[in-house]
């Protein structure tokens, strides 16, 4: 069985809210337990939360203090996880997640040490200096925008957690680690619908979609 750490121990700075933003109340309830039902409804039933000062775990999940750095949270809360062989980490600040995307996602580790979530890339990318001239024009049939959940074989991903603090500072992705500790991964085609809420306009959008999908107890 696999265990899922939800990582909920950012500030959210850019959203402006007063309290994390995990916590903040989104379409009737707080955003990390939209994640949670998810996991739930995906049959995870073991749960580790990444907590920022202050907060307490929702019932029914464990509960560590985050980290300075999101992957230093990540390494927290795998050290409290229980002895399951399959670990999936998702951020409690991308809400809209669906519940077959953790299931496609610890699937495909019968074929690497780690699977993520990805969307095709759409617009063209470029590279451009300080200067903002542009150096390069990137192939975007080969380039996928990663999210989470990300699925890993636990021995792949306690190694590759095994870094400096600086390296993991580095990290904004769990899974460039394990890539860089000589680990396969693959993507799980997934869809810009799993959007991370960073932004007040994107707080805006998810709660039109959330509210649609589950309106609040008492109506509003
Ligand atoms: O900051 P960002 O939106 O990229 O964070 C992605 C996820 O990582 C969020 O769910 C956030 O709560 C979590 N995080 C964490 N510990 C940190 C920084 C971010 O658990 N130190």
């Amino acid at each position: 069985m696999a265990v899922a750490l939800l990582v909920a121990a950012g500030s959210g700075e850019r959203l402006g809210a007063s309290r994390p933003k995990a916590f903040v109340v989104l379409a009737g309830r707080p955003m990390l337990e939209w994640s949670l039902a998810a996991l739930r409804a995906a049959g995870l039933e073991e749960v580790v939360v990444a907590l920022p000062d202050g907060e307490e775990a929702p019932a029914g999940c464990a509960g560590v203090r985050g980290g300075a750095t999101r992957s230093e949270s990540v390494r927290r809360a795998l050290a409290a996880a229980g002895r399951a062989e399959q670990v999936v980490v998702h951020d409690a600040a991308r809400p809209l997640v669906e519940p077959s995307l953790f299931t496609r996602a610890l699937d495909a580790l019968s074929r690497a040490d780690c699977a993520v979530a990805a969307a095709q890339v759409t617009d063209t990318v470029k590279e451009a200096g300080p200067d903002h001239r542009v150096t390069a024009t990137l192939d975007r049939t080969r380039l996928w925008a990663i999210q989470t959940p990300q699925a890993f074989r636990r021995a792949a991903l306690e190694r590759a957690l095994d870094v400096g603090d600086d390296v993991l500072a580095a990290a904004t992705d769990d899974a460039w680690l394990v890539e860089r500790a000589g680990g396969s991964v693959v993507v799980v085609p997934s869809t810009p619908a799993n959007f991370k809420v960073t932004t007040a306009h994107d707080f805006q959008v998810a709660e039109l979609l959330l509210r649609e999908r589950a309106p609040a107890p008492d109506g509003s």
